[in-house]
């Protein structure tokens, strides 16, 4: 059967073949820097082996920065990638959850204002599927508030708000090269940095940190071949269901490298930097094509987009909020061979590991429920064919309760 890849980069064997050439160069690293410099408009890049190793680092470096002991949380959406408290946890740090709406998906302005942040280090942004968050209203928040800003733009490397990219508010951003992000080397991701006390502390940090261990890049390489070979729909229903690609799953692990970027990755990091735009306007446009076919229809609701903003599309966030309905939907859009997921399962309140880590028990949360229990994204990249979008459209009218009722 032919399966549309839920997310992914779609990268031929010349374009992997030309990375893992390019990762031989000795210059590799900086030419990388010098492009991720470029994207995010900021003075400092440093590329490292994840983005939750690029989050780490960063923290550690804000909490050198700040000298205030008593500033041991970091304020983060109450729905957002599980590595994100990982991170937090590693670097020794408690999370502090705000909750997001469900609309934008990203943290209320309004309910930032309003967080205590006695011991606030750093707010984080999220960014989801590459939609910008207000992050003009965190910087000022977090400024007001004495804390840093970290633009987690982990998902929209290459999405910007009123011109300025995402990564680049606050104090320091990152980005990650994982599976199911802008560009992919199985593992990666980048530190940016403005001048100023923390990309002084990064670069003591990172001048200290350990090249990538040779099995650990190696390992990466030989996923990176098979999963860049296989995306495409015709194959890609059978590399799926590999258990050690690790498609799919989302965990709280905090056992992780952090360290340098491997130069395999570099090389294919750097290559695919070079076809970012018409990765994004690929993506855009798949992203348009779903919102036009799926406006209007009884229960299922579309992102709202900030005005001024430029969004990366990762994947196409819809909600769907009769819960049978969205459980139908995808199951339907799977069975049709789409891949259509749940996001991440949990708002990070009912994550007991995440749970665990708040200094307060249980903060009220509603915000983060709803979009974990009507989330579902749907595919964006350069392998969807012409035509999903208004498949997607049948299928969800077909499996939609408001037929069910008229028939
Ligand atoms: C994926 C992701 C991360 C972590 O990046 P990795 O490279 O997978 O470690 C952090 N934040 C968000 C929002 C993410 O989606």
């Amino acid at each position: 059967m032919s399966y549309i890849a839920p997310a992914g980069t779609a990268m031929s064997a010349q374009d992997l073949l030309a990375g893992l050439r390019r990762g031989l160069d000795p210059d590799a690293g900086e030419a990388l820097s010098a492009m991720m410099r470029r994207v995010s408009g900021l003075p400092h890049c440093w590329s490292v082996s994840s983005g939750r190793a690029a989050m780490t680092l960063v923290l550690r470096a804000m909490r050198m920065a700040r000298s205030n002991p008593q500033c041991d949380e970091v304020l983060i959406p109450a729905y957002t990638c599980y590595s994100v408290p990982a991170a937090i946890a590693r670097a020794g740090l408690r999370p502090r959850l705000c909750d997001v709406d469900p609309e934008t998906l990203a943290m209320c302005p309004d309910a930032l204002a309003r967080a205590d942040f006695s011991r606030v280090l750093t707010v984080v942004s999220s960014n989801l599927y590459g939609i910008p968050n207000p992050l003009e209203d965190y910087e000022s928040i977090a400024a007001r508030n004495g804390a840093w800003l970290l633009d987690d733009a982990a998902q929209a490397l290459g999405a910007s708000n009123n011109g300025r990219a995402v990564g680049s508010f606050g104090e320091a951003g990152l980005y990650s090269f994982d599976k199911g992000k802008v560009i992919c080397t199985i593992q990666g991701g980048a530190i940016v940095a403005k001048h100023g006390v923390v990309a002084e502390a990064l670069e003591h940090l990172l001048a200290d940190l350990p090249s990538s261990a040779a099995v650990e890049s190696g390992t990466n390489t030989a996923k990176l071949v098979i999963y860049t070979l296989c995306l495409r729909p015709a194959v890609y229903d059978l590399v799926r269901r590999l258990p050690f690609l690790g498609l799919g799953r989302t965990v709280f692990e905090t056992r992780y490298p952090v360290t340098r970027l491997g130069r395999p990755q570099t090389g294919v990091a750097a290559e695919l930097m070079g076809r970012l735009d018409a990765l994004a306007d690929i993506r855009r446009s798949n992203a348009t094509s779903l919102a036009d076919s799926l406006d209007g229809l009884p229960h299922v609701k579309l992102p709202r987009l900030p005005a001024g903003s430029v969004s990366a599309f990762v994947r196409y966030p819809i909600r769907i909020t009769d819960p049978a309905f969205r459980d139908r939907a995808i199951a339907d859009l799977e069975a049709a061979g789409i891949g259509a997921t749940a996001s991440f399962p949990c708002a990070l309140v009912d994550v007991p590991e995440v749970a665990a880590l708040l200094r307060y028990p249980a903060p009220h949360t509603p915000g983060a429920r709803a979009v974990a229990s009507q989330i579902v994204t749907l595919p964006t990249h350069g392998y969807c064919p012409p035509g999903m979008a208004l498949r997607v459209r049948g299928i969800l009218e077909r499996a939609s309760p408001a037929l069910l009722v008229a028939a």
